[in-house]
């Protein structure tokens, strides 16, 4: 490895720097709570330094051709790329997900940095007929100007380029705080972006508060957007700080999935299906299938399938060959999935597989099948956020949409049918953003994902997701 990826230090204004008092916190491998780093414990003072550096870049680099961003995106991934294997064992040691995972999300987290070089070159405007004589009138695409970003832990790394890369690629700049729990992968990546050359003040990494941080990110001025990822009550109170001074936001919040497996299903496909949602990143994923509805007719049939084949599931460290179930990512994580799994229990759920730690000193679930689940248990309208499915059984169409669209949440929705009929009807009633027929990852660059109802606004990968981070200027000339 040339560089070290392994920052202890924040980068602000082209500088790695500690924070002012001198104070760090622990970031820790969540499989055997070794110490990993130590980062630096800012707060406001140091999140204004960075809203200082992103504003003082703003203008060169607004004024660079989107060629000339785009060069700097290519050079940074290709810099991801070489380092692709450094940076994946960091990530499975401060996040806890399998290395193959691992070094999936590094090459989806890439996949946004140079699909966003190229869109950057087609922010194109519009001239449309005027209704005059002699006006003419042009809509023009300007970057947006300083934006904040704030990012979870559970992809510490696609999370921050699926919002930095159309940015920068727009002509805007940037201040991160990543999450507390893996602000390593971002500093790594931070690292990559300062040898691709990337110009001082242009993305700014600040580690430490998350309160006093974000109030600066929602309250300066001189921040014209927030983008957040995250839960839906922190999302809630970032859009209310951001009214102050009435900024653009964009979130991607919670969620609450239904996946559905109508009766005509490919029963096997399905079950695959199911697991691929459902378990990646060991359920802690705002995607994760939360309630599986499964027909009446082929409830029992689907049971045993899916039970034969989440035992197959190897738990244990993510840097461990054959390993696809890694640990979660806190005692807190941990407690809410055995707090979740207790009360589908004391409220008559069937428990089919798992329901139990690995061991006591360990973060470790078993992969846990529910069955007879219903909507009074707290699974069925929380997020559990853990490897744990509770399936419910289903009369009717009607009823399984009714019951699937039964929740603030609008972020994903998955259904299995074979009935081209069905397939339409149900695509349409199904309230979320992203809907996914006969599958159990939809995940790519190339297409609009986000939430609609209390799972946030905007959209992120795509042209649309460029156009977040653009305003529209109506031009009107006169001759
Ligand atoms: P979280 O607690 O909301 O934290 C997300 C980020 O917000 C972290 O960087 C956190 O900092 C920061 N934060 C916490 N309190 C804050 C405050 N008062 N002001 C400003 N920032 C604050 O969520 P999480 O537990 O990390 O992530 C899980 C949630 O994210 C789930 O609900 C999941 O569904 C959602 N999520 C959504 C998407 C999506 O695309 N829709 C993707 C991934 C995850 P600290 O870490 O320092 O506390």
């Amino acid at each position: 490895m040339s560089l070290n990826l392994i920052k202890s230090e924040n980068y602000i204004n082209g500088h790695w720097l500690r924070a002012d008092n001198g104070q760090t916190f622990q970031v820790m491998n969540p499989f055997d709570n070794s110490l990993i780093a130590e980062v630096p414990a800012c707060g406001a003072a140091e999140a204004e330094r960075a809203v200082s550096a992103a504003h003082g870049a703003l203008k060169p680099w607004q004024c660079l051709t989107a060629k000339e961003r785009a060069n700097y995106l290519l050079k940074w991934a290709e810099l991801i790329d070489e380092n692709k294997e450094q940076l994946a064992e960091l990530m499975t040691k401060e996040q806890g997900k399998p290395l193959a995972e691992a070094r999936g999300e590094i090459d989806f987290a890439n996949s946004f940095v140079r699909w966003y070089a190229e869109e950057a070159k087609r922010a194109y405007g519009d001239v449309i007929p005027a209704n005059q004589p002699n006006q003419h009138i042009l809509v023009t695409k300007q970057a947006v100007g300083v934006v904040a970003m704030i990012t979870p832990w559970n992809f510490p790394a696609a999370m921050i380029t699926r919002k930095v890369a159309p940015a920068l690629a727009a002509g805007c700049t940037t201040v991160i705080k990543p999450a507390e729990d893996t602000p390593l992968t971002a500093l790594a990546l931070m690292a990559l972006a300062e040898q691709a050359g990337l110009p001082a003040g242009v993305m700014n990494v600040v580690t430490g508060n998350p309160a006093q941080i974000g109030r600066v990110f929602t309250e300066d001025h001189r921040v014209r957007k927030v983008s957040f990822t995250g839960s839906t009550s922190v999302g809630k109170q970032l859009m209310q700080q951001s009214a102050t001074t009435v900024k653009k936001v964009s979130l991607e919040l919670g969620g609450h999935a239904p996946f559905i497996i109508f009766s005509d299903a490919d029963l096997e496909k399905s079950v695959d299906g199911a697991i691929a949602s459902k378990f990646r990143n060991t359920g802690q994923t705002c995607v994760c299938a939360n309630r599986i509805y499964v027909h009446d007719d082929i409830y029992e049939q689907f049971i045993e399938l899916f039970k034969k084949k989440v035992a197959a599931l190897k738990v244990g460290n993510g840097l461990e060959k054959g390993v696809v179930q890694g640990p979660l990512i806190n005692k807190a994580a941990i407690e809410k999935v055995e707090r979740h799994v207790q009360d589908a229990l004391k409220r008559g759920a069937r428990l089919i597989f798992g329901g139990q730690r690995v061991a006591d000193d360990k973060l470790l679930f078993e992969p846990t099948i529910l069955a007879d689940v219903d909507h009074s248990m707290l699974v069925s309208y929380e997020e559990t956020f853990g490897p744990v499915a509770p399936v419910i059984r289903f009369r009717s169409e009607e009823e399984v949409i009714d019951a699937a669209n039964d929740t603030p949440y609008g972020l994903a929705g998955y259904f299995y049918s074979r009935d081209i009929g069905r397939v339409w009807r149900v695509a349409n009633a199904l309230e979320y953003g992203v809907v996914t027929v006969n599958g159990g990852n939809f995940a790519t660059e190339v297409a609009p994902f986000g939430g609609i109802k209390e799972s946030g606004i905007g959209r992120e990968g795509s042209y649309y997701g460029l156009d977040e981070f653009l305003e529209t200027k109506y031009i009107c000339m006169f001759e």
